[in-house]
C-alpha cells in the first residue's frame, strides 16, 4: 500500500513540475509579447481614446496634431479613426512575420512592413487611418498640421513632419523599401 503510495506520488512530482514550468514559460511570453489587449484597437477607435495603448503610446506632438485634425475633420463631417498607432516590436515582428508568409519574400514584405527596430509604429510615431473619407481628408489637411503621408502605397500611413507646416509634406516613398530609415 504504502509503496504504491509512494510511486503515485513520485509520478505526480515531474508532472506538477512540467506544469510549473509551462506557466512560467507562457508567463514569460505573454511578458514578452505584449498583452493581447495590447494589441486590440476597437472598431471606432479616436485619438482621444487614452484607453487604447495604441493611442496613450503614441508620441505626444502626433498625439496632440491628430486631435486638432480630427477635431477639424469632424466639422467637415469626416470621422477620423485610428485602425493603427503605437504597436510593441513583438506584435510589429509578428506583422513582419505574417506578411513574409504572405507574400511569399521577405523582399516583398519588405515594402509593406517595416522590422520592430525600424519601425515608426514601434517608436510611437505613426498611425494607420481609416473611416469614411478619411486617409483622403488628412491626405488633402493633414500638413496644416504636419501630418504627411510617408508612402504612395499606404494612404492611410501618416507620421508627424513638424516642419511642414511651413515647407510642405516631404516627398512621398513609393513604399517602405525605399524609406532610408529602413536601412
Ligand atoms: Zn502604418
Amino acid at each position: 500500500m504504502s509503496s504504491t503510495r509512494s510511486v503515485a506520488r513520485s509520478a505526480t512530482r515531474p508532472t506538477i513540475a512540467v506544469v510549473l514550468v509551462g506557466v512560467v514559460v507562457c508567463l514569460v511570453a505573454w511578458q514578452w509579447s505584449g498583452t493581447s489587449s495590447e494589441r486590440v484597437v476597437p472598431d471606432g477607435t479616436t485619438v482621444f481614446d487614452l484607453d487604447v495603448p495604441a493611442v496613450s503610446r503614441l508620441a505626444p506632438d502626433l498625439l496632440d496634431a491628430l486631435r486638432r485634425a480630427t477635431t477639424d475633420a469632424d466639422r467637415d463631417g469626416v470621422v477620423l479613426d485610428i485602425k493603427s498607432g503605437w504597436r510593441s516590436s513583438a506584435e510589429q515582428a509578428d506583422l513582419l512575420a505574417d506578411a513574409v508568409t504572405r507574400y511569399g519574400s521577405a523582399k516583398i514584405a519588405a515594402r509593406w512592413v517595416a522590422p520592430p527596430s525600424r519601425s515608426a509604429h514601434v517608436s510611437g510615431d505613426a498611425v494607420d487611418v481609416g473611416g469614411h473619407g478619411a486617409s483622403a481628408w488628412l491626405s488633402e489637411h493633414g500638413v496644416a498640421y504636419g501630418l504627411c503621408r510617408i508612402y504612395d502605397n499606404e494612404p492611410w500611413h501618416f507620421e508627424l513632419r513638424s516642419a511642414a507646416v511651413s515647407d510642405g509634406c516631404p516627398p512621398r516613398y513609393p513604399d517602405a523599401s525605399h524609406d532610408p530609415r529602413m536601412w
